[in-house]
């Protein structure tokens, strides 16, 4: 695989740890999302598991180890993610004590290749408590060979109690320079570049995700319909409507959080602002609440519930902001 310039390095300091025998058993791989973060557990999770790593250390390709990786039948490798529920059409929220159990079990075998064992939990801040609670079990056995990749973007759900336990490799958002010339060399039209890095908060993995599946015009559609509503062209019922009408419900909201949360951080005065196209209210108390009340909003969205009456009512609570 080609990496990326921060995959890269968070990759040679694990393997130089590695080199210099100072690599922990359990490694906390954290940094924002779309970052390349499992990715790159994956490539040291084969390197861990190869038995002739070459000369620039790194995987073979050829021993029997990195064979069966290849055909994703390495029985050294346990993957925890979120599973199917029981009807088996949707993935779960968590990750259950369960899995985590049956990993420490797992890693109590003896290896089948008489190497290295490697599970890759990710993401695991999906871990629930009593979940983190089975790990931090394994975690205070450390064994010989027995390695355990922690992918998290959003650290701080997970206790404390596992973030001691574990050596850190940190995703960090390039400079911004950086980020243009790797997006450059994805491909992507220099003239987008700029607003999606803008719209992305300078994660270029996140920016070249949107950059790809059109995530732009439908931030600048989310632009249209705020003021829309803002001005009363648009009911916030109909909007709201609108926004579950197909599955890109989520990424509306998070594009309405980010605007608003740019909005609020930018106070200059008590003029209303204009910022991205956006008509941002001048009362700035009331939209960093409407701010807090978007992140509830999503997260109640994701249980079973009147989905549309709820968006509705924030919406509304949008219009409420301007005369
Ligand atoms: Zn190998």
């Amino acid at each position: 695989m080609s990496y990326s310039p921060w995959q890269r390095s968070v990759l040679d300091n694990a393997l130089a740890a590695l080199t210099e025998g100072r690599l922990a058993h359990a490694l906390l791989l954290v940094g924002p999302a779309h970052m390349g973060k499992t990715a790159v557990a994956d490539v040291l999770a084969q390197r861990l598991l190869c038995s002739a790593p070459t000369t620039d250390n790194l995987a073979c390709g050829r021993c029997r180890s990195c064979t069966l990786y290849a055909a994703g039948t390495n029985g050294d490798i346990q993957r925890v993610t979120l599973e199917p529920n029981e009807k088996g059409d949707k993935l779960r929220t968590e990750i259950t004590v369960d899995q985590i159990r049956r990993l420490g079990q797992w890693f109590s075998l003896t290896p089948q290749l008489g190497g290295a064992q490697v599970a890759v939990i990710a993401p695991a801040d999906a871990m629930n408590v009593a979940a983190s609670n089975a790990l931090l079990k394994t975690l205070e056995e450390p064994s010989a060979n027995r390695f355990l990749l922690i992918v998290t973007s959003r650290p701080g759900r997970l206790p404390a109690t596992i973030r001691s336990r574990c050596q850190r490799l940190e995703f960090r958002i390039p400079a911004r320079s950086d980020a243009r010339a790797w997006l450059v060399t994805q491909g992507f039209k220099d003239a987008d570049i700029d607003s999606a890095l803008d719209a992305a908060r300078g994660q270029p993995g996140l920016a070249a995700e949107w950059l790809g599946q059109g995530g732009l015009s439908l931030r600048r559609e989310v632009i249209t319909e705020l003021n829309a509503v803002g001005t009363g062209k648009l009911s916030p019922i109909e909007l709201a409507q609108r926004w579950l009408g197909d599955e890109q419900g989520e990424l509306r909201l998070r594009f309405a959080a980010d605007l608003a949360l740019d909005a609020a951080s930018r106070r200059v005065g008590a003029a209303p602002a204009e910022r991205g196209g956006l008509t941002v209210p001048a009362d700035f108390p009331k939209l960093s609440a409407w701010f807090d009340a978007i992140n509830r909003t999503r997260e109640q969205l994701k249980a079973p519930i009147r989905n549309d009456l709820v968006l509705a009512g924030l919406l509304r609570e949008w219009r409420t902001m301007f005369p």
